[in-house]
């Protein structure tokens, strides 16, 4: 008699996935630094935004709205949309992971770019499927690389526009023929977590795109230009078709009371959401110049639509040299190895203050 010893296992896909790494916010001897690598608001949350979380923090004992009705209802009164097609969710993260288990499993493909967000290939794996990379173009999105990796087994592909971790920004052209070049039982996932620091001129008409077509699913956030990353809010834009199916898997109060009364007041804030812009662009501007004034040392910077920017060390100084001395100075960037960018560092746009300060100290770790 042959006995088979057996061993508690993740689901193989499961046991393939190296995990979400998130930004630090602490030194390795626990010191505090100027945390500079999630691209969170410098500037904090809008005081409207404040008030109301705290107003909903005295009645914590009842469940919160399941149809988030009133959030819904706010955001689609600003960008002039169907509310009943709104979609939100714990962070728009989740509705990422929404998005792959309703459209693709085990067998199929889910297709993003190189230095694509990390968790696309996250959501892929979780849900069995294959995760595929097409090849970017000078750390761009390149359309016609997506087209071309598009094959029968494609179910889902994500674009983030702008891109992270690379800042990148894809033209409205670009976004809308990627998707008429996509079959149409490819659910096409356009990311557009930093939409809201893009000026006008910028827009890639996603929303648009989603108002008509049966495949698209826009994604936003209230994580980062509306400072309100601790609450773990993010909203979706799609096909009623998609938006029920989405709501199926979604988790039954999947936003907390005071994160949809905190939402609700920072949709209606135009105030901090412009002045949150214009501090990012002018010092975006100006850390850039810095930096590129440092060219001779072999310092690039990738031409950013966010609120970082991706810095390429290609000189002595090599990017995780570089990552260290600032940690020794008090700041804490985005070194992304495990991305496939060893030779980068991701830096979130800070206050006047941090900005200045992390520009010197690069600039010493450079010359000193
Ligand atoms: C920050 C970010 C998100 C999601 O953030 P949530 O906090 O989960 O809403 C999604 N996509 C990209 C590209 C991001 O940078």
């Amino acid at each position: 008699m042959t006995e088979t010893t057996r061993i508690l296992q993740p689901k193989p896909w499961i046991s393939g996935i190296a995990p979400y790494v998130p930004g630090k916010s602490a030194g390795a001897d626990g010191r505090p630094l100027v945390k500079l690598s999630a691209n969170e608001n410098p500037l904090g949350t809008g005081e409207k935004a404040r008030a109301a979380f705290r107003a909903a923090a005295d009645d914590l004992a009842r469940y919160p709205d399941p149809g988030a009705a009133a959030l819904r209802e706010a955001i689609a009164a600003k960008y002039d949309l169907d509310p009943a097609r709104v979609i939100y969710g714990t962070g728009s993260d989740e509705l990422l992971h929404l998005a792959t288990s309703a459209y693709a499993g085990p067998g199929d493909e889910v297709l993003y770019v190189r230095y694509g967000f990390a968790v696309y290939e996250i959501a892929a794996r979780r849900v069995g499927a294959t995760p595929v990379e097409a090849p970017d173009c000078d750390y761009a999105t390149d359309v016609d690389a997506l087209l071309a990796a598009v094959t029968d087994k494609t179910r889902v592909v994500f674009v983030a526009n702008p891109n992270n971790p690379t800042g990148t920004l894809s033209s409205r052209a670009d976004i809308a023929r990627l998707h008429a070049g996509l079959p149409a039982d490819v659910l096409f996932v356009l990311d557009q977590a930093y939409a809201e620091y893009l000026e006008a001129d910028e827009d890639d008409d996603g929303l648009a795109l989603a108002e008509t077509a049966a495949n698209v699913f826009v994604t936003r956030t209230f994580s980062k230009i509306h400072g309100l990353a601790a609450e773990r809010i993010g909203w979706g834009y799609a096909s009623s078709e998609v938006i029920s199916a989405l709501h199926k898997i979604r988790a039954p109060f999947n936003v907390t009371r005071c994160g949809q009364e905190a939402a609700i007041a920072a949709i209606g804030d135009d105030d901090f959401v412009n002045q949150s812009r214009a501090q990012n662009a002018e010092w975006r501007s100006w850390l850039k110049a810095e930096l590129e004034s440092l060219g001779n040392h072999g310092v690039r910077v990738v031409p950013s639509a966010t609120n970082f920017l991706l810095v390429l060390f290609e000189g002595k100084v090599t990017a995780e040299a570089m990552n260290n001395a600032l940690m020794e100075a008090g700041y804490i960037v985005r070194w992304l190895p495990s991305q496939g960018l060893p030779h980068a560092l991701r830096m979130t746009i800070g206050t006047e203050d941090e900005t200045r300060g992390l520009a010197a100290a690069i600039r010493a770790a450079l010359e000193g």
